[in-house]
């Protein structure tokens, strides 16, 4: 493999919209995934449903074709799947990137099976592999995750579902319509903002009419094996328990990040440089793209709004070169 124009770091939907432009472009590129094709999607809840409407998860100007308006994850797959085996997108998986090392003109990229060269890099890592911990005792039992697949699972269980925002929601619903006894544990006074307008009141019923118990103002104190004790506005309050969903979100590789070079604002929320017009960070030739480039704040940038971050990025790509010759 020689020397190529652009790598892009992550087989997302943001990944693969970079891989149609630079292929549009004529660049020579090559995607490196460290898991399966759009691996964040392939992990989602199996039943969850997008809040986009399917025209704008759209990449590279191909249609997306969808039973309902709002396409479920399956569809996304079978989606993404025939557009990179359509478009022939040269791609790596279950390759993981470890490290980018700068050289003369180009960078060094090492991954878990070899090593290539290229002048640009995209990263387009996601937010989907590191949640966000509550950091309380207990949270490493086998009964606790972060990341809710099914809900037939937890059927006749006694299940807490820590947040309020999609994820939480989402959760706590199909789990108690499978038969789990459902509490939800919920920082702020009230349901998510962001939660999908069709659910919003479904959940808000449910937990008016006392199917789905509520804790708000509250936080999770800690979790026992049969138990776990919530900090309440009323003190600490301790229920019976078989399962916890965190649903608490999750945050870019921000290590990974650090470690090749790229520069992050010193508050809590990250956010990383580069210019808005280029997606170029402070490292010349190195973009971001897609929810990385939001730091902590993981709801700003999402498949719709983040989509054109592959225009900017091949744009500059070649007028850079264009200037150079
Ligand atoms: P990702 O899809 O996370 O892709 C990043 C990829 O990089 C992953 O495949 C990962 O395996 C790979 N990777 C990471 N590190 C490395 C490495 N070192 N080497 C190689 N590969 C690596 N957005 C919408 O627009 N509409 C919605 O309706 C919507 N619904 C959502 C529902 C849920 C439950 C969640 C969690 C998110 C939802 N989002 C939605 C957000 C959307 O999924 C993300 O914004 C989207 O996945 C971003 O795409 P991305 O390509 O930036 O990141």
């Amino acid at each position: 493999e020689g020397r190529i124009d652009l790598l892009i770091i992550g087989g997302g939907p943001i990944g693969l919209a970079c891989a149609l432009e630079a292929q549009k472009a004529g660049l020579s590129y090559l995607v490196v995934e460290k898991g399966c094709l759009v691996n964040s999607l392939y992990r989602y809840p199996l039943n969850m449903t997008f809040f986009s409407t399917s025209e704008r998860l759209e990449i590279g100007g191909i249609p997306f074709v969808s039973n309902n308006a709002k396409p479920t994850r399956a569809e996304s797959l079978e989606y993404y799947r025939r557009v990179a085996d359509s478009a022939k997108i040269r791609m790596k998986l279950f390759e993981e990137v470890t490290a980018i090392i700068p050289a003369d003109g180009y960078y060094t990229v090492q991954t878990s099976k070899t090593h290539y060269e290229a002048e640009n890099i995209v990263i387009a890592t996601g937010f989907y592999d590191i949640p966000n911990l509550m950091n309380v005792p207990g949270e490493d039992l086998p009964k606790v995750t972060h990341y809710y697949r099914d809900p037939h699972y937890y059927a006749g269980q006694k299940v807490v579902v820590v947040g309020a925002n999609n994820s939480a929601v989402d959760a706590a619903l199909e789990t108690y319509r499978k038969g789990a006894e459902v509490t939800m544990v919920i920082r702020e006074g009230n349901i998510g903002k962001r939660v999908k307008y069709w659910v919003k009141p479904d959940i808000e019923n449910r937990v008016e009419e006392g199917s789905i118990k509520a804790f708000f103002y509250s936080t999770i104190h800690a979790i026992h094996d049969h138990s776990v004790d919530i900090k309440t506005p009323d003190g600490i309050v301790s229920i019976d328990n078989d399962f916890v969903i965190a649903a608490t979100g999750y945050q870019p590789n921000f290590s990974f990040l650090e470690k090749v070079g790229i520069a992050l604002s010193k508050d809590w929320k990250r956010y990383p440089a580069y210019n808005e017009k280029t997606m170029e960070t402070n490292l010349q030739g190195i973009y971001l793209a897609g929810v990385v480039c939001g730091g902590m704040d993981t709801h700003v940038w999402f498949i719709e709004n983040s989509r054109e971050h592959a225009k900017k990025i091949v744009h500059h790509i070649q007028n850079k070169n264009s200037y150079t010759f």
